[in-house]
């Protein structure tokens, strides 16, 4: 395997610019950004230093509504990357169809090293630049946490932008905590999005959820929601792995819920059983698990693969192996361009991660609806509005797909979400 996600997104995007016969000039338009902000912050140390950052935030393409997409706190930040998941996001926003744009953005710090107050310090110098430059806003440009940020630190970002411009704003930014315009349904939704795509894809396919069998790699945020929802719903979750390894469940499937709390117990899901080598037989045999390793877990006979764990994890070496007849992208970029053909010829079927992991960004979408409006939605609301988005987008997938013979579905979502955004463009009088 070679490349990383962002290389694996400009490979994939030449495909589907290809398959539109879009101009050097157009995709030029679409992958270049409307606006790179940079600049140095100063923020407090515990010890009264003040220290300096570098900061930026890229905005890509605003033609369908304003900006959105995350912020990393972050030692090193590759422009020519940033610049590329900025790109991404647009698209991603224009697959799903919500009327948002695409950007990124972050500061070149080491979390890591760094005390609470030392981060809230971070926060709040870059939200105050972003908001006195007038970067960001409900109307022009929208952040979310990404790698290393979170709720808490869109809570001290909230505050610092309303103490700027003097008034309340929530919709300046989403992933915040419930309490302070957070939305419902936000912690498991990139799980509940990749959950209504593959039900769909099952039903076309004529398999009902109580016969599909999956494997899900990765057991955080993204893979544990989807193990839980998956297996209430009746699908066979077989095995699942974190990165201490994988559980393989000896009676007919792993019981999730169990696994959920070995995993909080010992923080990873081989350490209730096993200290290093050392593994509890009798202990595996009570709760009808065996140890697998995460190769073995790709190479398993299921019918869905779902990968939510890291980029790059099914490559050129590896995905001859695999058995699975669909795989589920709830990770970024986690199966690579030459695996992609691989598995083409193997006619296994990738949904795509620009598709199946858009939930997060759609209730994201959602948070903001609600703070413009002032209005609070149940979570059965969220999930009835994700439903429909999901399906939605699903179907003009395979609208796309049939109109254009021969093409997978991942060039078929971002021929999609390109068609979408060169028509905002067109109608603007920029193309
Ligand atoms: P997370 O850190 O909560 O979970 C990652 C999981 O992967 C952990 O359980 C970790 O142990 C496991 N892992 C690491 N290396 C592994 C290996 N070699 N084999 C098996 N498992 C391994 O992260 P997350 O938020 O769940 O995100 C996972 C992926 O989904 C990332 O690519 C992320 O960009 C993508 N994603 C997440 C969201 C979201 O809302 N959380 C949204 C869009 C995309």
């Amino acid at each position: 395997m070679s490349g990383t996600p962002f290389d694996f997104f400009t490979t994939n995007f030449g495909k589907a610019a290809n398959a539109l016969a879009l101009s050097d000039a157009t995709k030029d338009k679409l992958m270049e950004p409307e606006r790179i902000f940079k600049t140095e912050i100063e923020y407090k140390c515990d010890n009264g230093e003040m220290k300096t950052a570098s900061a930026y935030r890229v905005q890509n393409n605003s033609a369908r509504g304003p900006y959105k997409g995350g912020i990393r706190f972050h030692p090193e930040a590759n422009e020519a990357e940033v610049k590329t998941l900025a790109a991404l996001m647009s698209l991603k926003c224009a697959v799903v169809n919500i009327p948002l744009g695409g950007g990124k953005g972050g500061v070149e710090v080491n979390p890591k090293k760094m005390s609470q107050a030392e981060l809230q310090s971070v926060a709040r110098a870059y939200m105050k630049a972003l908001a006195e430059n007038k970067v960001v806003g409900p109307e022009v440009d929208i952040p979310a946490p990404d790698v290393y940020t979170n709720p808490q630190t869109m809570a001290w970002m909230l505050d610092e932008y309303e103490k700027v411009v003097g008034h309340k704003a929530p919709g300046v930014i989403t992933g915040k905590p419930i309490a302070l315009g957070g939305s419902l349904g936000r912690s498991y939704a990139t799980a509940q999005g990749g959950f209504f795509v593959l039900r769909d894809y099952l039903k076309d396919q004529g398999k009902k959820l109580d016969e599909t069998t999956i494997a899900v790699q990765g057991f955080g945020n993204a893979g544990a929601y989807f193990a839980s929802i998956a297996s209430e719903a009746g699908m066979k979750v077989v095995a699942v792995s974190d990165s201490s390894g994988g559980v393989f469940g000896n009676g007919d499937q792993c019981e999730v819920p169990k696994l959920k709390e070995y995993k909080e117990e010992t923080g990873s899901l081989r350490g209730n059983f096993c200290q290093g080598d050392n593994c509890d037989i009798e202990k595996m045999k009570k709760a009808e698990v065996e140890m697998i390793s995460n190769e073995e877990l790709l190479a398993l006979d299921v019918d869905v693969l779902v990968l939510a764990a890291l980029d790059g994890a099914v490559h050129e070496g590896n995905a001859d192996t695999v058995k699975a007849k669909a795989i589920l992208e709830l990770a970024n970029g986690p199966v690579t361009p030459e695996a992609d053909e691989i598995l083409e010829a193997k006619a296994i079927t990738v949904i795509p991660d620009i598709l199946a992991n858009a939930g997060g960004v759609t209730v994201s979408y959602f948070e903001w609806v609600q703070n413009r409006s002032g209005d609070v939605w149940t979570e059965a609301h969220v999930n009835e509005r994700l439903e429909k988005v999901m399906q939605n987008a699903y179907k003009d997938l395979k609208d796309i797909k049939s109109e254009n013979d021969g093409v997978s579905l991942r060039t078929a979502a971002l021929m999609l979400g390109i068609e979408r955004l060169i028509t905002a463009m067109k109608l603007r009088g920029w193309l």
